[in-house]
């Protein structure tokens, strides 16, 4: 559709304003680029900062909600917080309880626990066990005398601030909270709304690590991937995971081998790999404790070393953008 509209712009531009137009708005679309690995450990974080401090007008988005880090890097400040309820929680209304017993012959997860006897009666009344309740809401549609409410339940906080590098988004969740996927889908759609608002031309997003509900969450819809891993045999296999995982979105991933030297032959099945399956490696970064040391000093590592480590990455990003460029769907 983009290809018919640009063909008919060339041939005739007089009469065509309006077309022009929805092609600078097409220019201009936000590209939403995730790093993410198969586990954590891998510098994904110091490379999303460093990714930061590299981008001219870009918004972050810190996804991996479950451990975030990247605010100790880049020491946002908060500018607006909001309270996130993603799920609910069984309540029994004990007025209302008759003691049938109902819900906690239904409850799979056993989060119905004893709570005294009714007045004058041998009944037991009932309690939600709050950790062992996995909202299903299954107690709630059985109890006869609907003596049970799905509450929702707060499991952490958003927050919209800014740091050095511009508008960043990031998140908490509540300690043994659930609904990880939920928060981050929160944490992209604010990252969107802000980089739409401000004309930003990258939101870069720090995924969780891993396959699960909150990885899926932080890549589906996404330009690219650029997935972040270190040559290790436990390394190779989270990567073809994870390359798996973006090729079932249909988003097309990269990659980045940090620590190349710890291990240059796993680094080169890693190539090998890649190039097997059309993946390009955007470039190997090699060890060094400047990782560290930057991170203890809340610097990227562009602020903190502008020797070879710093050009590695920059190096990386370079290749990132021309992969946007050379995209399918990309128009430039
Ligand atoms: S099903 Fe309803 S009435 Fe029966 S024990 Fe549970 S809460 Fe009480
Ligand atoms: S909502 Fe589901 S998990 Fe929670 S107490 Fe009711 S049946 Fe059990």
């Amino acid at each position: 559709m983009i290809a018919v509209v640009l063909v008919v712009a060339a041939m005739n531009p007089v009469n065509i304003d309006h077309v022009r137009i929805d092609i600078q708005e097409i220019k201009r679309k936000v590209k939403e680029i995730v790093v993410i690995s198969g586990k954590g450990g891998t510098g994904k974080t110091s490379i999303v900062a460093s990714f930061a401090s590299l981008a001219q007008n870009a918004v972050l988005a810190d996804c991996d909600v479950d451990a975030a880090d990247l605010h100790l890097v880049l020491d946002p400040h908060i500018k607006r917080s909001q309270d996130f309820y993603g799920g609910k929680k069984a309540y029994i209304d004990p007025e209302k309880c008759t003691g049938c017993g109902m819900c906690v012959e239904m409850c799979r997860f056993e989060a119905i626990i004893e709570d005294g006897k009714l007045k004058n009666q041998d009944s037991n009344i009932y309690k939600i066990d709050p950790i062992g309740c996995e909202g299903c809401g299954v107690c709630a549609y059985f109890c006869p005398v609907t003596a049970i409410t799905m509450e929702p339940q707060k499991n952490g906080k958003l927050f919209i601030s800014e740091m050095r590098y511009g508008p960043m988004v990031h998140a908490k969740l509540g300690i043994a909270e659930e609904n990880t996927g939920k928060l981050v889908a929160l944490v992209r759609e604010n990252a969107r709304e802000i980089a739409r608002k401000e004309g930003a031309d990258y939101i870069i997003v720090d995924g969780p690590p891993g396959v699960g509900c909150p990885v899926i969450s932080s890549i589906t819809g996404a330009d690219i991937i650029l997935i972040v891993t270190e040559p290790t045999v436990s390394g190779l296999s989270d990567l073809k995971r994870v390359e798996k995982l973006a090729r079932h979105f249909n988003i097309p991933a990269t990659v980045c081998i940090n620590k190349w030297d710890i291990n240059p032959s796993i680094s080169e099945k890693i190539c090998d790999y890649c190039d097997k399956h059309q993946i390009r490696v955007l470039g190997k970064i090699r060890y060094d404790n400047a990782f560290t040391k930057a991170q203890i000093m809340k610097a990227t590592i562009p602020e903190y070393t502008s020797g070879y480590l710093a050009d590695e990455i920059k190096s990386v990003w370079g290749r990132l953008q021309q992969q946007l460029i050379e995209l399918p769907s990309a128009i430039q």
